[in-house]
């Protein structure tokens, strides 16, 4: 029997890959997506499978469907798309939690909420492990996404307590790849786009802060580990990122090496509230899950470059 998956945010960058994954996998799959950040162009080529459908649908409204697992992924990612609007945020985040939450406990569904290392905010302890409580400030232009994930965590547990809802929550960590939107602004494709632009390449601070680059198929690989290879009583949260540390000149260097660029390195000021440094501890991944990421930073650049190079 086909499982019925339905997958919020299946629209954008790393919804996209999921769908395609769990379609691949035999799977029936509806992405649902209000188009914020995500674009059907991304899921295109999947219209045509009999398995998958496309449904127009903002999750801070209830939603109804049969289903058997849910992916909660619905949620603007990218600073300068969640800063955009910062109370819709919030709203996506808790009920978008609280409506998927509400049909995974009256469905019996399994429900998989896609959490970020934003809860750990500017860390103190680095690397991060999923004990770490986080240093986040709850009033700055980054905490309608901190926060309303960290709520959505919440949630996640009291659902879970109170009414023995299937859970499982994974903290993301800066995760890049093909189909990320050229404009939205974080740096792994800023930096693509500019370089192979012959733009100036735009560095925020001096370029000292660090973030630990996972590729997308990474990411998908340890979702879907989470979801169906853990016993109920695993309920994470989990890391789920590349250990690979690096500063943003760093990157920045390593995307002009790779599209051989003539571009200049441009300082602009630090956004406020700019985590330092950021790096995950994998150790509960590895042995609950049995993952770790296979795709080293050049070797997904250079897929990133290639798509990029296709769109812009
Ligand atoms: P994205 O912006 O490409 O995708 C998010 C999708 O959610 C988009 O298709 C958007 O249209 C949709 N969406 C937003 N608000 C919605 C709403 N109210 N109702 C329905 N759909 C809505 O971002 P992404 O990188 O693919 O991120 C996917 C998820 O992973 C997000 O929850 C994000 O917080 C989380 N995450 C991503 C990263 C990363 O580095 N990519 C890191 C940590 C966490
Ligand atoms: N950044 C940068 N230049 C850019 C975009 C981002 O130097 O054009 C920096 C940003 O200040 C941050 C890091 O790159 O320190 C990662 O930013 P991103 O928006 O990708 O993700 P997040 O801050 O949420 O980890």
């Amino acid at each position: 029997m086909r499982k019925k998956i339905l997958v919020t945010g299946g629209a954008g960058f790393v919804g996209s890959h999921l769908c395609e994954r769990l379609l691949n996998e035999g799977n029936e799959v509806y992405a649902l997506d209000n188009f914020f950040t995500g674009n059907k162009e991304n899921v295109v080529h999947l219209l045509d499978n009999p398995y998958f459908e496309l449904i127009r649908h903002d999750v801070t409204m209830p939603f109804y469907i049969e289903t058997d697992e849910i992916y909660n992924l619905a949620s603007p990612a990218s600073p300068v798309h969640y800063q955009h609007n910062a109370i819709k945020t919030v709203k996506t985040a808790v009920m978008g939690a609280i409506n998927m939450l509400g049909l995974a406990k009256r469905k019996n569904a399994k429900i998989l909420q896609a959490s970020t290392s934003e809860v750990y905010g500017d860390p103190h302890v680095h690397p991060q492990p999923e004990s770490y409580w986080g240093h986040v400030n709850p009033i700055g232009v980054r905490s309608c996404y901190d926060e309303g994930k960290r709520v959505a965590e919440t949630l996640f547990m009291d659902y879970h307590r109170q009414n023995n809802v299937r859970i499982k929550i994974v903290r993301i960590f800066n995760t890049y790849g093909p189909r990320m939107h050229p404009n939205d602004g974080r740096v792994v494709s800023n930096f693509i786009v500019q370089a192979l632009q012959n733009k100036d390449i735009t560095i925020y601070g001096d370029g000292t802060q660090t973030r630990s680059f996972q590729y997308v198929d990474d990411l998908v690989d340890g979702m879907i580990r989470l979801m169906n290879n853990t016993p109920d009583n695993f309920v994470g949260p989990v890391n789920i990122g590349n250990p690979g540390e690096f500063t943003m000149l760093e990157l920045a260097e390593k995307v002009l090496k790779l599209t051989g660029s003539k571009s200049k390195l441009s300082f602009l000021p630090l956004p406020s509230d700019d985590p330092l440094q950021r790096k995950p501890d994998i150790a509960l991944a590895k042995e609950k899950l049995g993952w770790e990421p296979k795709i080293n930073l050049e070797e997904g650049l250079i897929k990133t470059i290639n798509y990029f190079k296709t769109v812009v």
